[in-house]
């Protein structure tokens, strides 16, 4: 193959192999960004970017050029991503898909987009800009941002998930190899796993907060979508560790994901790389009526973990049903609270006429905030309300803590915990039409993991066709107990070297 051939196909290559390909001199980080960005372009249908300016990421292109020039050995030096919109950036407005926040130029960097970047100490990533998302990453289809809907690169008349819709989208459709995204209720999950996406929330705690817009501060987590679990553990490795200005931030160092990936288990051969694995089933993700577009690639997957060595075990998560009101009543009472700050005067939107005082805030909260952002506003402020803060707030908060223990209990019996993500694939653009719950119940698979602030991961698992559709992706999820990343990453890594299902791409891409 020409050089030139060779260059025009860049997209084609994931994390590991064009970081390998720029430490080779093969090409440079500016001609790759230039070849993506005009990819970005040439799919702009996706709508998966919401802010994209060639001079500033061409800035880092070059300075990430230059630290190779230098000799720098820093792992993703000159590889590009691009962060979702409710991460704060310096170069790129930060809207949150709100016209609350729409064009708001922040200070300073996020500590996720800060160690990611090409800048100082960063790990040399070059961002190609902002990508598109649920307003303030409420949502499960990417259909409430204010800058309108993205598109699923499978077929483009469905969603890509929400709420990280933008990053599921730019991946799938190879404008980028990896993205950032956040993770409150599956919002990494469930769009990886409706784009064919492998994609990781990591522990509660493992990747700083600090910069990310506030959704619901106690389940809020930063994470990564790229094409491979290998892909996952480089960008991953390099967002994690401790940060002292998140206080909740977990005080461990940052860990090496990509040597989890290389390390074998005691008692593994070449064959069955995952012997010794226990993969619990917990018998509620699986009720008889889980539907067959979901159920036979999730089945298909897991009789290839245990080709691979892994043993099947059945679990129970006796409390995944309640999950549901629990989340929503917890995760819409943060939301109340942090978006409180949106009040006309510090950030964003400002009425342009107003009364007085009082009337400027109903004005500019009226105008700037979208209807499901409202709904869970006034759901939030309800909860917490007196006379109902103990039948509501402080009876999800008991149930939350006993969803913790009963992962504990699985984890007795297994190492990992595996079922679906989304009890359906990808639906139509506009079929959610105006009724939330429907929305809010096929949360039911992500939200267990998110109240207990475990890791968790979507690998692609397959296809299936639905009303005559198009092939679209379905996920396999992984749940790990804390802080076990790594043998999540490992054995997705292990299904993902056996397997094809994570290497397709859409047609047209
Ligand atoms: N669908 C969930 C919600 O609407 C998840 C969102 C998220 O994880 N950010 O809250």
């Amino acid at each position: 193959m020409s050089a030139a051939a060779d260059k025009a196909a860049l997209h084609a290559r994931g994390v590991a192999a064009l970081a390998a390909g720029l430490r080779a001199r093969e090409f440079s980080a500016v001609e790759l960004a230039r070849a993506l960005l005009a990819r970005i372009d040439a799919h702009a249908a996706l709508n998966a970017f919401v802010a994209r300016d060639e001079e500033a990421t061409l800035a880092q292109a070059r300075a990430a050029d230059a630290r190779l020039a230098r000799g720098d050995t820093a792992a993703l030096l000159g590889v590009p991503i691009a962060h979702k919109d409710v991460f704060v950036t310096r170069a790129w407005p930060t809207s949150a898909g709100s016209r609350m926040l729409r064009g708001y130029l922040s200070p300073f960097d996020a500590t996720v987009v800060e160690r990611l970047g090409a800048e100082g100490q960063g790990a040399g990533c070059v961002s190609l800009g902002k990508l598109n998302c649920d307003e303030f990453a409420m949502g499960s289809g990417n259909e409430s941002s204010c800058f309108g809907p993205v598109r699923n690169p499978w077929d483009r008349t469905r969603v890509p998930g929400g709420s990280s819709g933008g990053s599921a989208a730019a991946v799938a459709g190879r404008l980028l190899p990896a993205a950032t995204g956040t993770d409150t209720g599956g919002s990494i999950r469930q769009p990886a796993s409706f784009c064919g996406v492998t994609g990781i929330k990591p522990t509660y705690g493992v990747c700083s907060r600090h910069g990310i817009v506030a959704y619901a501060s106690s389940f809020d987590q930063a994470g990564v979508m790229a094409r491979s679990a290998e892909d996952c553990a480089l960008l991953l490795s390099a967002m994690g560790g401790f940060d002292a200005r998140d206080s909740t931030s977990a005080e461990r160092p940052a860990q090496d994901y990509a040597a989890a990936l290389r390390t074998a288990r005691a008692g593994a051969s070449a064959a069955r790389p995952l012997a010794g694995l226990r993969i619990g089933l917990p018998r509620e993700f699986f009720p008889a009526q889980l539907a067959d577009a979901v159920q036979q690639p999730v089945r298909a997957a897991l009789a290839e973990l245990q080709r691979l060595g892994a043993t099947l075990v059945d679990v129970s998560l006796p409390r995944t049903e309640l999950c549901i009101p629990v989340y929503y009543v917890l995760t819409p009472a943060e939301a109340s609270s942090n978006l409180s700050r949106f009040d006309g005067v510090r950030y964003g939107h400002r009425a342009a006429q107003f009364e007085d005082l009082t009337d400027m805030y109903c004005k500019s909260r009226a105008e700037g905030f979208g209807p499901e952002v409202k709904r869970r506003i006034m759901i939030g402020t309800y909860v917490l309300s007196h006379g109902y803060y103990d039948a509501y707030y402080l009876q999800a908060q008991k149930l939350r803590r006993m969803v913790a223990d009963d992962f504990q209990a699985c984890f007795g019996t297994c190492d990992v915990i595996a079922g679906p993500v989304a009890p359906a694939v990808a639906g139509r653009l506009g079929e959610q039409g105006d009724d939330p719950v429907k929305a809010y119940l096929a949360d039911i698979f992500t939200l267990p993991a998110s109240l207990a602030g475990l890791p968790a991961m979507s690998v692609p698992a397959g296809f299936s066709r639905v009303d005559g559709s198009a092939e679209l992706p379905v996920g396999l999820q992984l749940v790990g107990n804390y802080f076990h990343e790594g043998t999540l990453l490992h054995a997705a890594h292990a299904l993902q070297q056996a397997t094809d299902w994570h290497a397709r791409v859409p047609q047209g891409y």
